[in-house]
């Protein structure tokens, strides 16, 4: 399969370029690729200090690789210069080459790594094949598709479709690609995403999702409201509100579900979304959609909440509290320390019979029973006995907006729904070494669990 000859972009676009990221940002997000491309820029606003962090550690693991294996490096700025200077390795046999530049009409492709591997080419009796590095500890199809890209504009420049790609993870670990089975993919998201732009902006809807806590366009989004920015609705539900004529809230709050159900063909779960949604729009709290699943709860019962660095793994803090009682931390101040830490905080829960946390405790669960198999029964015991309070308020009632802390959930309960001052990040804490304020936000979101628990008790049947 081939990359199409030509991709129209319209007049007013500001780049007219199809880059790897560009299809990467898509699956994310479609909306946001027309707005790159469309919207106006002064709109955008600036990445948090938190993400920026990220995004700098990113960056930071990318060229610890490239250094460890020592491929040449394509540094020329200029796109078609960088291009000559690609293919003149690849003709010389480079056995590797880091950011690489393959061009073709409209698309633009930087690979982090180019490797050479036997079998023919037109470069000879070898061809190469294309790596990414990222930072994530398992692979995801966005990343797959976007080295499949790569791969289809590799394919042209040296006559040789490549049997497989490759990503390099966090721990430095390689996953194939298997880059031919995700061409047909490749080509249908460069048709959506040229049908999507064809329709400007207003043909474009934002999709509100966690994503959006974290996008320069949040801004432009929620100003444009609607069916859009009800949380918790499936891309398919909001399609089928428009397409019924549902767009707007205010007809909306006004219906019982079961008219959408009836003439939309929403699902029952959907249309009662949609309808409370609408509803809390207006009102600015949360509503609630169903009775909290919280008969597994057994008494007496702890919160607890663990810190995760998702970057690295890591579990800086741990934290308890009793019902009535104060909270108390754990601190791991290097990794070594972090199995200690987390012992004692296990010895600080003995004689709760009921432990509920904010969700955190899933990624806990799975990266300590690999990393230390012998702790297996003790975490299989604990996750028994925990109650995930958040997913269950997030299941029982519908929010104002996407809720990521279990004091976020407070917070609104509360009626204060305002733009929250951005709560610092783990990351970013541990960066600067402030375990002080690692144990303020664990102290935070314990009180979040515990307050938000509450309120789901008192709430009653
Ligand atoms: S705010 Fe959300 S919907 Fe809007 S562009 Fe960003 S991710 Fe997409």
């Amino acid at each position: 399969m081939r990359l199409p000859q030509e991709f129209r972009f319209p007049e007013e676009s500001r780049k007219k370029r199809v880059t790897g990221s560009r299809i990467y940002g898509f699956l994310k997000c479609e909306h946001s690729i027309v707005l790159d491309l469309l919207g106006d820029p002064s709109k955008k606003l600036e990445p948090s200090e938190g993400l920026a962090l990220l995004m700098r550690r990113g960056v930071e693991h990318e060229e610890r690789i490239v250094a460890e294996l020592g491929y040449e490096t394509v540094e020329e700025e200029d796109f078609e210069a960088a291009a000559a200077r690609t293919l003149a390795l690849m003709r010389e046999g480079a056995p590797g080459i880091s950011q690489g530049v393959l061009r073709r009409g409209p698309f633009l492709g930087i690979p982090d790594l180019l490797r050479r591997e036997e079998g023919e080419s037109v470069f000879g009796d070898y061809h190469y094949i294309v790596g990414d590095i990222k930072s994530s500890h398992r692979p995801r199809s966005d990343q797959a598709l976007q080295v499949s890209f790569y791969s289809m504009m590799l394919a042209e420049l040296q006559g040789r479709d490549p049997e497989k790609g490759y990503l390099v993870l966090r721990e430095g670990n390689e996953e194939e690609v298997p880059v031919r089975l995700l061409q047909p993919v490749v080509l249908e998201v460069l048709e959506e995403m040229e049908a999507l732009l064809a329709k400007g902006v207003s043909g474009s809807s934002p999709h509100r999702s966690f994503a959006c806590l974290d996008c320069g366009w949040r801004a432009v989004c929620a100003e444009r409201g609607g069916v859009s920015w009800i949380p918790g609705l499936s891309r398919t539900g909001r399609e089928l509100l428009r397409e019924g004529g549902f767009g707007e809230l205010g007809e909306l709050e006004a219906l019982a579900p079961e008219v959408l159900v009836e003439r939309v063909g929403l699902g029952w779960g959907q249309a009662l979304r949609a309808v409370a949604g609408a509803r809390v729009a207006r009102m600015g709290v949360p509503l609630r959609l169903r009775r909290p699943r919280l008969a597994e709860l057994r008494r007496p019962y702890a919160g607890m909440v663990a810190l995760q660095d998702g970057f690295d793994r890591r579990f800086p803090v741990f934290g308890s509290r009793r019902e009535e009682g104060e909270p108390r931390f754990f601190v791991a101040r290097t990794p070594e320390e972090e199995r200690g830490a987390f012992e004692e905080f296990l010895g600080s829960l003995r004689g709760a019979s009921g432990l509920v946390h904010d969700g955190a405790f899933r990624h806990l669960f799975f990266a300590f029973a690999t990393r230390w198999p012998d702790l297996a029964d003790r975490l299989m015991q604990l996750e028994a006995r925990s109650l995930d309070v958040l997913g269950v308020a997030r299941g029982a009632y519908q929010f104002p907006g996407p809720v990521r802390r279990a004091y976020e959930a407070e917070r609104m309960f509360r009626g204060e729904v305002g733009e929250a001052e951005p709560a610092p990040e783990v990351a970013a804490l541990l960066a600067a070494g402030d375990f002080e304020g690692m144990k303020g936000l664990a102290g935070k979101e314990l009180e979040g669990c515990m307050a938000v628990l509450r309120r789901m008790m008192e709430e009653g049947p």
